[in-house]
Protein backbone atom coordinates (compact mmCIF):
# COMPACT_ATOMS: atom_id res chain seq x y z
CA UNK A 1 0.00 0.00 0.00
CA UNK A 2 2.72 2.53 1.19
CA UNK A 3 4.17 2.06 -2.45
CA UNK A 4 1.31 3.21 -4.47
CA UNK A 5 1.25 6.49 -1.75
CA UNK A 6 5.15 6.88 -2.50
CA UNK A 7 4.46 6.44 -6.26
CA UNK A 8 1.99 9.22 -6.20
CA UNK A 9 3.58 11.60 -3.84
CA UNK A 10 6.49 11.81 -6.38
CA UNK A 11 4.62 12.55 -8.99
CA UNK A 12 2.86 15.22 -7.17
CA UNK A 13 6.16 16.81 -5.99
CA UNK A 14 7.62 16.72 -9.82
CA UNK A 15 4.22 18.75 -10.69
CA UNK A 16 4.80 20.75 -7.90
CA UNK A 17 7.76 21.89 -8.99
CA UNK A 18 6.75 22.17 -12.73
CA UNK A 19 4.03 24.45 -11.54
CA UNK A 20 6.35 26.64 -9.22
CA UNK A 21 8.24 27.23 -12.43
CA UNK A 22 5.83 29.68 -13.79
CA UNK A 23 4.09 32.41 -11.57
CA UNK A 24 0.53 31.21 -13.16
CA UNK A 25 0.96 28.07 -11.38
CA UNK A 26 3.20 28.87 -8.95
CA UNK A 27 0.78 28.96 -5.37
CA UNK A 28 -1.03 25.97 -7.34
CA UNK A 29 2.28 24.44 -7.79
CA UNK A 30 3.14 24.66 -3.98
CA UNK A 31 -0.57 23.17 -2.76
CA UNK A 32 0.34 20.11 -5.39
CA UNK A 33 3.72 19.31 -3.61
CA UNK A 34 2.05 20.02 0.27
CA UNK A 35 -0.47 17.72 -1.10
CA UNK A 36 2.46 15.21 -2.39
CA UNK A 37 4.20 15.73 1.51
CA UNK A 38 1.08 14.95 2.81
CA UNK A 39 0.61 11.42 1.26
CA UNK A 40 4.43 10.55 1.76
CA UNK A 41 4.30 11.19 5.70
CA UNK A 42 0.88 8.78 5.24
CA UNK A 43 2.95 6.47 3.48
CA UNK A 44 5.46 6.34 5.93
CA UNK A 45 3.09 6.08 9.03
CA UNK A 46 1.45 2.72 6.83
CA UNK A 47 5.09 1.36 6.09
CA UNK A 48 6.73 1.42 9.55
CA UNK A 49 4.47 -0.78 11.47
CA UNK A 50 6.70 -0.83 14.96
CA UNK A 51 5.37 3.07 14.88
CA UNK A 52 4.76 4.49 18.28
CA UNK A 53 1.65 6.03 17.16
CA UNK A 54 1.62 8.46 19.65
CA UNK A 55 4.95 9.91 19.33
CA UNK A 56 4.55 10.36 15.55
CA UNK A 57 1.18 12.18 16.45
CA UNK A 58 3.25 14.10 18.94
CA UNK A 59 6.05 14.67 16.68
CA UNK A 60 3.77 15.86 13.73
CA UNK A 61 1.45 17.82 15.80
CA UNK A 62 4.53 20.07 17.65
CA UNK A 63 6.41 20.33 13.90
CA UNK A 64 3.12 21.44 12.39
CA UNK A 65 2.26 24.10 14.90
CA UNK A 66 5.65 25.87 14.69
CA UNK A 67 5.98 25.50 10.94
CA UNK A 68 2.17 27.77 10.85
CA UNK A 69 3.44 30.24 13.38
CA UNK A 70 6.77 31.04 12.02
CA UNK A 71 5.33 30.61 8.08
CA UNK A 72 2.16 32.96 8.95
CA UNK A 73 4.39 35.38 10.48
CA UNK A 74 7.44 35.81 8.74
CA UNK A 75 8.32 39.16 7.15
CA UNK A 76 7.97 38.88 2.69
CA UNK A 77 11.46 40.68 3.70
CA UNK A 78 13.22 37.70 5.88
CA UNK A 79 11.73 34.68 3.63
CA UNK A 80 15.61 34.19 2.68
CA UNK A 81 16.37 33.80 6.05
CA UNK A 82 13.43 31.53 6.84
CA UNK A 83 14.51 29.10 3.66
CA UNK A 84 18.33 29.49 5.46
CA UNK A 85 16.55 28.27 8.81
CA UNK A 86 13.87 25.20 7.29
CA UNK A 87 17.68 23.95 5.09
CA UNK A 88 19.78 23.75 8.05
CA UNK A 89 17.30 21.70 9.66
CA UNK A 90 16.61 19.40 6.68
CA UNK A 91 20.31 18.52 7.08
CA UNK A 92 20.31 18.28 10.93
CA UNK A 93 17.49 15.88 11.00
CA UNK A 94 19.19 13.75 8.00
CA UNK A 95 22.42 13.65 10.03
CA UNK A 96 20.41 12.55 13.32
CA UNK A 97 18.73 10.05 11.08
CA UNK A 98 22.15 8.63 9.86
CA UNK A 99 23.82 8.84 13.65
CA UNK A 100 20.82 6.98 15.05
CA UNK A 101 21.45 4.26 12.11
CA UNK A 102 25.42 4.07 13.30
CA UNK A 103 24.00 3.87 17.22
CA UNK A 104 21.80 1.07 16.79
CA UNK A 105 23.98 -0.53 14.40
CA UNK A 106 27.68 -0.27 15.18
CA UNK A 107 27.53 -1.79 19.06
CA UNK A 108 29.28 -4.93 17.90
CA UNK A 109 30.21 -4.83 14.07
CA UNK A 110 31.12 -2.35 11.37
CA UNK A 111 28.95 -0.47 9.53
CA UNK A 112 30.80 -2.10 6.46
CA UNK A 113 29.80 -5.26 7.08
CA UNK A 114 26.51 -3.51 5.83
CA UNK A 115 27.56 -3.05 2.39
CA UNK A 116 29.33 -0.51 0.46
CA UNK A 117 25.44 1.44 0.43
CA UNK A 118 25.24 1.95 4.16
CA UNK A 119 29.24 2.31 4.18
CA UNK A 120 28.92 5.38 1.99
CA UNK A 121 25.64 6.87 2.98
CA UNK A 122 25.95 7.18 7.13
CA UNK A 123 28.93 9.40 6.85
CA UNK A 124 27.97 11.14 3.82
CA UNK A 125 24.55 11.85 5.81
CA UNK A 126 26.32 13.21 8.80
CA UNK A 127 29.11 15.16 7.20
CA UNK A 128 26.37 16.78 4.51
CA UNK A 129 23.60 17.31 6.56
CA UNK A 130 26.11 18.48 9.97
CA UNK A 131 27.67 21.01 7.05
CA UNK A 132 24.25 22.40 6.15
CA UNK A 133 23.19 22.74 9.64
CA UNK A 134 25.90 25.31 10.64
CA UNK A 135 26.46 26.80 7.19
CA UNK A 136 22.29 27.57 6.74
CA UNK A 137 23.02 29.16 10.30
CA UNK A 138 25.97 31.49 9.56
CA UNK A 139 23.63 32.74 6.15
CA UNK A 140 20.83 33.00 8.23
CA UNK A 141 23.45 35.54 10.26
CA UNK A 142 24.63 37.13 7.44
CA UNK A 143 21.24 37.89 5.69
CA UNK A 144 20.34 39.65 8.54
CA UNK A 145 23.56 41.52 8.27
CA UNK A 146 24.93 40.18 11.15
CA UNK A 147 28.86 40.37 10.31
CA UNK A 148 30.61 37.01 11.55
CA UNK A 149 34.30 37.00 10.50
CA UNK A 150 36.64 34.41 9.75
CA UNK A 151 38.66 33.44 12.81
CA UNK A 152 41.74 32.20 10.51
CA UNK A 153 43.46 34.72 8.22
CA UNK A 154 42.75 35.01 4.66
CA UNK A 155 46.59 33.36 3.64
CA UNK A 156 46.21 30.47 6.07
CA UNK A 157 42.39 29.77 5.44
CA UNK A 158 42.33 27.73 2.22
CA UNK A 159 45.48 25.35 3.74
CA UNK A 160 43.18 25.04 7.06
CA UNK A 161 39.40 23.98 5.26
CA UNK A 162 41.99 21.26 3.06
CA UNK A 163 43.58 19.79 6.54
CA UNK A 164 39.82 19.45 7.70
CA UNK A 165 38.35 18.41 4.43
CA UNK A 166 41.17 15.88 4.70
CA UNK A 167 40.42 14.64 8.26
CA UNK A 168 36.59 14.35 7.57
CA UNK A 169 37.33 11.63 4.76
CA UNK A 170 39.83 10.00 7.21
CA UNK A 171 37.18 9.73 10.06
CA UNK A 172 34.29 8.97 7.89
CA UNK A 173 36.83 5.66 6.97
CA UNK A 174 37.32 4.88 10.51
CA UNK A 175 33.45 5.56 11.28
CA UNK A 176 33.07 2.73 8.81
CA UNK A 177 35.32 0.27 9.97
CA UNK A 178 35.16 0.47 14.29
CA UNK A 179 32.73 -0.62 16.61
CA UNK A 180 30.84 0.43 19.91
CA UNK A 181 32.94 3.12 22.31
CA UNK A 182 35.46 3.90 18.83
CA UNK A 183 32.66 4.15 16.61
CA UNK A 184 30.71 6.09 18.86
CA UNK A 185 33.93 8.37 19.00
CA UNK A 186 34.45 8.68 15.45
CA UNK A 187 30.74 9.94 14.60
CA UNK A 188 30.72 12.72 17.33
CA UNK A 189 34.45 13.78 15.94
CA UNK A 190 32.99 13.66 12.18
CA UNK A 191 30.07 15.52 13.55
CA UNK A 192 32.07 18.08 15.31
CA UNK A 193 34.48 18.88 12.05
CA UNK A 194 31.46 18.72 9.42
CA UNK A 195 29.83 21.62 11.52
CA UNK A 196 32.74 23.41 12.03
CA UNK A 197 33.84 23.29 8.00
CA UNK A 198 29.71 24.14 7.28
CA UNK A 199 30.52 27.48 9.30
CA UNK A 200 33.73 28.06 7.86
CA UNK A 201 33.04 28.04 4.24
CA UNK A 202 30.54 29.67 4.34
CA UNK A 203 32.09 32.76 6.43
CA UNK A 204 34.07 34.43 4.12
CA UNK A 205 31.31 34.61 1.15
CA UNK A 206 29.88 38.19 0.57
CA UNK A 207 26.30 39.21 2.09
CA UNK A 208 25.08 39.55 -1.21
CA UNK A 209 25.53 36.14 -2.45
CA UNK A 210 23.43 34.69 0.24
CA UNK A 211 20.36 33.85 -1.55
CA UNK A 212 22.62 31.60 -3.76
CA UNK A 213 24.45 30.22 -0.79
CA UNK A 214 20.93 29.27 0.81
CA UNK A 215 19.70 27.76 -2.80
CA UNK A 216 23.72 25.73 -2.76
CA UNK A 217 22.62 24.73 0.52
CA UNK A 218 19.19 23.79 -0.45
CA UNK A 219 20.45 21.30 -2.57
CA UNK A 220 22.97 19.77 -0.17
CA UNK A 221 20.12 19.09 2.09
CA UNK A 222 18.34 17.21 -0.52
CA UNK A 223 21.36 15.18 -0.85
CA UNK A 224 21.59 14.77 3.05
CA UNK A 225 18.24 13.90 2.59
CA UNK A 226 18.92 11.36 0.11
CA UNK A 227 21.75 9.53 1.76
CA UNK A 228 19.44 9.06 4.85
CA UNK A 229 16.89 7.47 2.56
CA UNK A 230 19.50 5.11 1.88
CA UNK A 231 20.45 4.57 5.70
CA UNK A 232 16.95 3.79 6.46
CA UNK A 233 15.97 2.10 3.32
CA UNK A 234 13.42 3.91 2.35
CA UNK A 235 12.78 4.95 -1.44
CA UNK A 236 10.32 8.35 -0.75
CA UNK A 237 13.36 9.68 1.09
CA UNK A 238 15.86 9.13 -2.16
CA UNK A 239 13.00 10.65 -3.91
CA UNK A 240 12.33 13.49 -2.59
CA UNK A 241 15.83 14.46 -1.74
CA UNK A 242 16.93 13.68 -5.17
CA UNK A 243 15.04 16.24 -6.45
CA UNK A 244 15.90 18.86 -3.76
CA UNK A 245 18.81 18.28 -4.51
CA UNK A 246 19.00 18.60 -8.26
CA UNK A 247 16.17 21.58 -8.29
CA UNK A 248 18.71 23.19 -5.78
CA UNK A 249 21.29 23.09 -7.72
CA UNK A 250 19.39 24.05 -11.08
CA UNK A 251 18.47 27.31 -9.08
CA UNK A 252 22.10 28.06 -7.62
CA UNK A 253 23.07 28.05 -11.56
CA UNK A 254 19.92 30.41 -12.67
CA UNK A 255 20.43 32.71 -10.07
CA UNK A 256 24.52 32.91 -11.18
CA UNK A 257 23.93 33.20 -14.52
CA UNK A 258 21.50 36.11 -13.86
CA UNK A 259 24.22 38.20 -11.96
CA UNK A 260 26.75 37.16 -14.68
CA UNK A 261 28.77 35.44 -11.96
CA UNK A 262 30.21 32.21 -12.04
CA UNK A 263 29.41 29.54 -8.70
CA UNK A 264 33.28 29.64 -8.08
CA UNK A 265 33.19 33.82 -8.01
CA UNK A 266 30.21 33.54 -5.95
CA UNK A 267 31.80 31.13 -3.12
CA UNK A 268 35.10 33.08 -3.18
CA UNK A 269 34.34 36.52 -3.94
CA UNK A 270 33.15 38.54 -0.78
CA UNK A 271 30.37 40.59 -2.70
CA UNK A 272 28.44 42.81 -0.41
CA UNK A 273 30.59 41.97 3.02
CA UNK A 274 30.53 45.90 4.06
CA UNK A 275 32.28 47.10 1.64
CA UNK A 276 30.08 50.13 0.14
CA UNK A 277 32.06 51.64 -2.40
CA UNK A 278 33.88 54.92 -1.52
CA UNK A 279 32.48 57.05 -4.00
CA UNK A 280 28.91 55.99 -3.08
CA UNK A 281 27.67 59.30 -2.14
CA UNK A 282 29.96 61.28 -4.22
CA UNK A 283 27.11 62.37 -7.14
CA UNK A 284 26.86 65.53 -8.46
CA UNK A 285 24.09 67.17 -11.36
CA UNK A 286 21.73 65.53 -8.94
CA UNK A 287 17.69 66.29 -9.58
CA UNK A 288 15.05 65.69 -7.35
CA UNK A 289 11.81 65.79 -7.42
CA UNK A 290 8.48 65.98 -5.49
CA UNK A 291 5.33 63.41 -5.77
CA UNK A 292 3.18 66.60 -7.24
CA UNK A 293 6.07 66.85 -10.80
CA UNK A 294 5.89 63.32 -10.96
CA UNK A 295 1.70 63.03 -11.27
CA UNK A 296 2.09 65.99 -13.78
CA UNK A 297 4.74 64.14 -15.95
CA UNK A 298 2.33 61.09 -15.93
CA UNK A 299 -0.64 63.08 -16.63
CA UNK A 300 1.06 63.73 -20.35
CA UNK A 301 2.18 60.06 -20.67
CA UNK A 302 1.24 57.37 -23.18
CA UNK A 303 3.33 54.86 -22.12
CA UNK A 304 4.71 54.03 -18.42
CA UNK A 305 7.05 51.23 -17.03
CA UNK A 306 7.01 50.56 -13.24
CA UNK A 307 10.11 48.15 -12.34
CA UNK A 308 10.13 47.14 -8.51
CA UNK A 309 13.43 46.16 -6.52
CA UNK A 310 13.73 45.15 -3.13
CA UNK A 311 13.05 48.91 -1.45
CA UNK A 312 9.44 48.18 -2.62
CA UNK A 313 9.47 44.90 -0.30
CA UNK A 314 10.62 46.93 2.28
CA UNK A 315 8.62 49.68 1.96
CA UNK A 316 5.46 46.66 1.53
CA UNK A 317 4.66 49.39 -1.36
CA UNK A 318 2.69 46.69 -3.70
CA UNK A 319 -0.61 47.42 -3.07
CA UNK A 320 -0.11 51.22 -3.49
CA UNK A 321 1.87 50.19 -6.16
CA UNK A 322 -0.73 48.24 -7.83
CA UNK A 323 -3.34 51.83 -7.20
CA UNK A 324 -1.08 54.49 -8.84
CA UNK A 325 -0.88 51.92 -11.76
CA UNK A 326 -4.21 51.16 -12.13
CA UNK A 327 -4.91 55.17 -11.67
CA UNK A 328 -2.21 56.11 -14.27
CA UNK A 329 -4.00 53.44 -16.97
CA UNK A 330 -7.30 55.09 -15.89
CA UNK A 331 -6.17 57.69 -17.95
CA UNK A 332 -5.19 56.56 -20.83
CA UNK A 333 -1.52 55.37 -20.33
CA UNK A 334 -0.32 51.98 -21.23
CA UNK A 335 0.96 50.76 -18.04
CA UNK A 336 3.27 47.82 -17.83
CA UNK A 337 6.02 46.24 -14.86
CA UNK A 338 9.79 45.32 -15.97
CA UNK A 339 10.55 42.16 -13.43
CA UNK A 340 14.50 41.57 -13.47
CA UNK A 341 15.42 37.90 -13.01
CA UNK A 342 17.24 38.70 -9.09
CA UNK A 343 15.17 41.94 -8.05
CA UNK A 344 14.87 41.71 -4.62
CA UNK A 345 16.65 39.29 -2.18
CA UNK A 346 15.05 35.93 -3.62
CA UNK A 347 13.96 34.29 -7.16
CA UNK A 348 10.25 35.77 -8.09
CA UNK A 349 10.52 37.58 -5.49
CA UNK A 350 9.11 40.75 -6.86
CA UNK A 351 6.51 38.31 -8.21
CA UNK A 352 5.08 37.52 -5.18
CA UNK A 353 4.40 40.78 -4.35
CA UNK A 354 2.85 41.66 -7.25
CA UNK A 355 0.57 38.63 -7.20
CA UNK A 356 -0.58 39.73 -3.23
CA UNK A 357 -1.46 43.04 -4.99
CA UNK A 358 -3.36 41.06 -7.72
CA UNK A 359 -1.15 42.72 -10.63
CA UNK A 360 -2.54 40.93 -13.91
CA UNK A 361 0.57 38.18 -14.56
CA UNK A 362 0.60 39.60 -18.01
CA UNK A 363 1.54 43.18 -17.26
CA UNK A 364 4.51 41.50 -16.10
CA UNK A 365 7.31 41.45 -18.60
CA UNK A 366 11.02 39.95 -17.95
CA UNK A 367 14.22 41.51 -19.00
CA UNK A 368 14.35 40.54 -22.81
CA UNK A 369 11.19 41.21 -23.59
CA UNK A 370 10.90 44.66 -21.73
CA UNK A 371 14.14 46.05 -22.30
CA UNK A 372 13.51 46.67 -26.48
CA UNK A 373 10.67 48.54 -24.78
CA UNK A 374 11.97 51.21 -23.04
CA UNK A 375 13.45 53.49 -25.82
CA UNK A 376 9.46 54.57 -26.46
CA UNK A 377 8.40 54.72 -23.05
CA UNK A 378 7.58 58.52 -21.43
CA UNK A 379 8.45 57.66 -17.93
CA UNK A 380 9.81 54.76 -16.20
CA UNK A 381 9.31 54.60 -12.31
CA UNK A 382 12.14 52.97 -10.52
CA UNK A 383 10.11 51.76 -6.76
CA UNK A 384 13.16 50.78 -4.60
CA UNK A 385 15.53 49.36 -7.48
CA UNK A 386 18.92 50.19 -7.84
CA UNK A 387 21.79 47.36 -8.86
CA UNK A 388 19.16 45.85 -11.69
CA UNK A 389 18.83 49.21 -13.25
CA UNK A 390 22.72 50.47 -12.63
CA UNK A 391 24.44 50.95 -16.20
CA UNK A 392 27.74 50.47 -14.50
CA UNK A 393 27.12 46.51 -15.30
CA UNK A 394 28.14 47.60 -18.57
CA UNK A 395 31.20 48.76 -18.17
CA UNK A 396 33.93 46.99 -17.44
CA UNK A 397 35.11 48.18 -13.90
CA UNK A 398 35.32 45.35 -11.87
CA UNK A 399 32.54 46.16 -9.60
CA UNK A 400 30.45 43.23 -8.35
CA UNK A 401 28.04 43.77 -10.63
CA UNK A 402 30.52 43.89 -14.02
CA UNK A 403 28.49 42.39 -16.59
CA UNK A 404 25.09 41.76 -14.88
CA UNK A 405 22.25 41.85 -17.88
CA UNK A 406 20.30 45.39 -16.70
CA UNK A 407 17.18 46.80 -16.98
CA UNK A 408 17.76 49.47 -19.80
CA UNK A 409 15.79 51.87 -18.09
CA UNK A 410 18.32 54.97 -19.13
CA UNK A 411 16.60 54.76 -22.27
CA UNK A 412 13.40 55.92 -21.75
CA UNK A 413 12.54 59.53 -21.98
CA UNK A 414 12.00 60.42 -17.98
CA UNK A 415 13.42 57.83 -15.52
CA UNK A 416 11.75 58.56 -11.85
CA UNK A 417 14.07 56.84 -9.35
CA UNK A 418 12.07 56.69 -5.62
CA UNK A 419 14.53 55.75 -2.96
CA UNK A 420 14.82 57.24 0.40
CA UNK A 421 18.48 58.30 0.00
CA UNK A 422 21.41 58.11 -2.35
CA UNK A 423 22.82 55.03 -0.55
CA UNK A 424 23.92 51.78 -2.92
CA UNK A 425 22.24 48.58 -3.47
CA UNK A 426 22.90 45.41 -2.27
CA UNK A 427 26.32 44.88 -4.44
CA UNK A 428 27.56 48.54 -2.83
CA UNK A 429 28.31 50.31 -5.96
CA UNK A 430 27.92 53.86 -7.12
CA UNK A 431 24.83 54.45 -9.77
CA UNK A 432 25.49 56.39 -12.38
CA UNK A 433 22.17 56.86 -13.43
CA UNK A 434 21.31 58.79 -10.40
CA UNK A 435 23.26 61.76 -12.18
CA UNK A 436 21.91 61.18 -15.58
CA UNK A 437 20.10 64.26 -17.56
CA UNK A 438 16.58 61.98 -17.94
CA UNK A 439 16.61 60.95 -14.40
CA UNK A 440 14.59 62.76 -11.34
CA UNK A 441 15.22 61.39 -8.14
CA UNK A 442 12.23 61.12 -5.44
CA UNK A 443 13.79 60.61 -2.18
CA UNK A 444 10.78 59.04 -0.07
CA UNK A 445 9.94 55.71 1.69
CA UNK A 446 8.39 53.98 -1.36
CA UNK A 447 4.47 53.77 -0.38
CA UNK A 448 4.85 57.30 1.20
CA UNK A 449 6.08 58.17 -3.05
CA UNK A 450 3.49 56.17 -4.70
CA UNK A 451 0.60 57.13 -2.17
CA UNK A 452 1.32 60.85 -2.97
CA UNK A 453 1.51 60.26 -6.31
CA UNK A 454 -1.13 58.92 -6.63
CA UNK A 455 -3.24 61.55 -4.64
CA UNK A 456 -1.98 64.22 -6.48
CA UNK A 457 -3.12 62.30 -9.84
CA UNK A 458 -6.60 61.98 -8.40
CA UNK A 459 -6.53 65.46 -7.78
CA UNK A 460 -6.03 66.78 -10.99
P1 LIG B 1 19.13 46.84 -4.47
O1 LIG B 1 19.54 46.08 -3.26
O2 LIG B 1 20.14 47.06 -5.51
O3 LIG B 1 18.57 48.28 -4.05
C1 LIG B 1 17.47 48.41 -3.26
C2 LIG B 1 17.27 49.90 -3.02
O4 LIG B 1 16.03 50.02 -2.34
C3 LIG B 1 18.32 50.50 -2.13
O5 LIG B 1 19.24 51.25 -2.88
C4 LIG B 1 17.54 51.34 -1.14
O6 LIG B 1 17.94 52.70 -1.22
C5 LIG B 1 16.10 51.22 -1.61
N1 LIG B 1 15.15 51.08 -0.50
C6 LIG B 1 15.27 50.37 0.63
N2 LIG B 1 14.20 50.54 1.41
C7 LIG B 1 13.39 51.40 0.76
C8 LIG B 1 12.13 51.98 1.07
N3 LIG B 1 11.48 51.73 2.21
N4 LIG B 1 11.57 52.82 0.17
C9 LIG B 1 12.22 53.12 -0.98
N5 LIG B 1 13.41 52.60 -1.31
C10 LIG B 1 13.99 51.74 -0.45
O7 LIG B 1 17.84 46.08 -5.02
P2 LIG B 1 17.56 45.51 -6.45
O8 LIG B 1 16.24 44.84 -6.32
O9 LIG B 1 17.73 46.56 -7.50
O10 LIG B 1 18.71 44.45 -6.69
C11 LIG B 1 18.78 43.22 -5.97
C12 LIG B 1 20.20 42.94 -5.53
O11 LIG B 1 20.21 41.76 -4.72
C13 LIG B 1 21.13 42.70 -6.70
O12 LIG B 1 22.41 43.15 -6.40
C14 LIG B 1 21.14 41.17 -6.79
O13 LIG B 1 22.29 40.65 -7.42
C15 LIG B 1 21.11 40.82 -5.31
N6 LIG B 1 20.65 39.45 -5.18
C16 LIG B 1 19.36 39.13 -5.46
C17 LIG B 1 18.98 37.81 -5.46
C18 LIG B 1 17.61 37.39 -5.83
O14 LIG B 1 17.38 36.18 -5.91
N7 LIG B 1 16.68 38.29 -6.04
C19 LIG B 1 19.91 36.74 -5.10
C20 LIG B 1 21.24 37.21 -4.82
C21 LIG B 1 21.56 38.52 -4.84
P3 LIG B 1 17.67 53.71 0.00
O15 LIG B 1 18.31 53.11 1.18
O16 LIG B 1 18.31 54.99 -0.45
O17 LIG B 1 16.19 53.83 0.15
Amino acid sequence: MHIYLYIVAAVLFILGIKRLGKVRTARSGNTVAAAGMLLAVLGVLVEAQALSWFWAAVAMAVGSVIGWLVATRVAMTAMPEMVAALNGFGGGASALVAMTEQIEDTSQVTLATFGGMMAIAVPASIVIGSATLTGSGIAYLKLQGKSVPHPIPKAQRNLAHAAIAVAILAISLWSVYSTGAWSMTSMVLLTLLSAVIGVFLVMPIGGADMPVVVALLNSFSGVAAAASGFVIGNQMLIVAGALVGASGVILTQIMCKAMNRSLLNVLIGGVGDGKVAKDAKDYKNIKSTSPEEVAMLLDGASSCVIVPGYGLAVAQAQHACANLAKEIERRGCMVRYAIHPVAGRMPGHMNVLLAEADVPYEKLLELDKINPEFQSTDVVIVVGANDVVNPLAREKTGSPIDGMPILDVDKARTVVMIKRSLSPGYAGVKNPLFEFDNTLMVFLDAKEALQGILDELKGM
